[in-house]
């Protein structure tokens, strides 16, 4: 296996909220330590109730070995998934087949046609991996097994916290552009019948990011000091020192559970364009970046790469191969991989604020859409 990302994990603790006076959360989980076998595999179950809708299986690895997601088997034991199917494929429908070190995430179901679940036994197959991508036996893992019913059609609410990194605040209009951005974002979701419910906080990370999937310790911890599962994006000022790196996902989907990268990261010195100054186009483009990288986090791909020879697996987003006929079909989607402009500054940039019903769906399948 490829795609192996940089070694830094620590173990998570456990996290228990008993407060008997709030209402019972809509995704139950369950959270365990557990071993592979000696071949370097784990089946992990999930058990489908009447009226669950949707699940996510969470593993990460607690030493410095990868892991990742190979089988889903459905009830009576039919083969629902399989890695092979998806990992050399030209279409992308998790990230989770390529091997991590700080997590590996499914989110189930995806598309429409992946679903609905029915209920019984399902069973999740991981493996546990070297940095080489080489199976090893005998790893230890903690498992985090989320579920939640599938909710009436468009009334999911999606929590997330808004981070500042150190010295963000003190930039000058950078508090008033993040905050007029996440007003757009909050549009953009409602016209897929997601209700954002953001909130602003601090975070204790240098402003300078590294690249989300590398993750932070302190990431982790913001999770764990939360009273309820929360997204959670972090706003720096760049990202990997990439002066033009707009935003970065810890993950397609990215884990509704507490991790080092369990974030988005964005810079708002790219997002405020070549003067570092924002006006309300930019402002406008941070939004569209946001609800960008919360839709990879959501499980979101690009509907095409942009060598136009990768594409996401939904039937409803054009399987366009050149520049010119991507950006005419797809220019104006949320998902496109850049903005698609025609000067230097972001007023000259299309409203990238479209979403297929397909993409619609996908977003509305994750779990911590509750
Ligand atoms: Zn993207």
């Amino acid at each position: 296996m490829t795609l192996l990302w940089l070694l830094a994990c620590t173990a998570p603790k456990d996290k228990v909220a008993n407060d008997p006076a709030k209402p019972a959360p809509v995704v139950s989980s369950d959270k365990y330590g557990a071993t592979s076998d000696r071949d370097g595999f784990l089946s992990i179950p999930v058990t489908v109730d009447d009226g669950v809708g949707v699940f996510q299986v969470v593993v990460k690895p607690t030493g410095r070995g990868l892991v990742s997601t190979e089988y889903l088997y459905g009830p009576g034991e039919t083969l629902v998934l399989d890695w092979e199917d998806w990992y050399d494929s030209s279409f992308s429908l998790t990230e989770s087949f390529y091997a991590a070190d700080i997590a590996t995430t499914l989110n189930w179901p995806v598309r429409a046609e992946d679903g609905p679940l029915e209920p019984g036994e399902y069973t999740v197959v991981i493996s546990t991996l070297d940095a080489r991508g080489n199976y090893v036996g005998k790893s230890d893992v903690i498992v985090e097994v989320l579920t939640r019913a599938e909710p009436a059609p468009a009334a999911g609410t999606l929590r997330t916290v808004i981070a500042y990194a150190n010295n963000v605040r003190d930039e000058p209009g950078v508090v008033e552009a993040v905050e007029g951005a996440v007003d757009y974002w909050v549009e953009l979701y409602a016209a897929v019948g997601i209700t954002l419910e953001p909130e602003y906080a601090d975070i204790d990370v240098d402003e300078q990011l590294p690249d989300t999937y590398v993750g932070l310790d302190e990431v982790a911890a913001f999770h764990e000091a939360q009273d309820e599962r929360t997204t959670l994006v972090v706003v720096g000022e760049r990202i990997a020192e990439d002066r033009w790196l707009y935003g970065e996902a810890g993950g397609i989907p990215g884990p509704y559970t507490a991790g080092e990268a369990s974030a988005v990261f964005v810079g708002w010195l790219a997002n405020a364009g070549a003067d570092a100054e924002f006006d309300d186009a930019d402002v406008l483009l941070f939004g569209e970046t946001l609800a960008h990288e919360v839709g990879h986090y959501l499980g979101l791909f690009h509907p095409v790469e942009d060598g136009w020879e990768y594409w996401d697996a939904l039937d409803d987003t054009s399987d366009c191969s050149a520049m010119g006929r991507c950006e005419s079909d797809l220019g104006a989607n949320l998902m496109f991989p850049y903005p698609v402009c025609t000067g230097g500054s972001a007023a000259t940039c299309l409203r990238q604020d479209e979403l297929s019903g397909g993409q619609a769906g996908v977003v509305n399948r994750y779990v911590g859409v509750e």
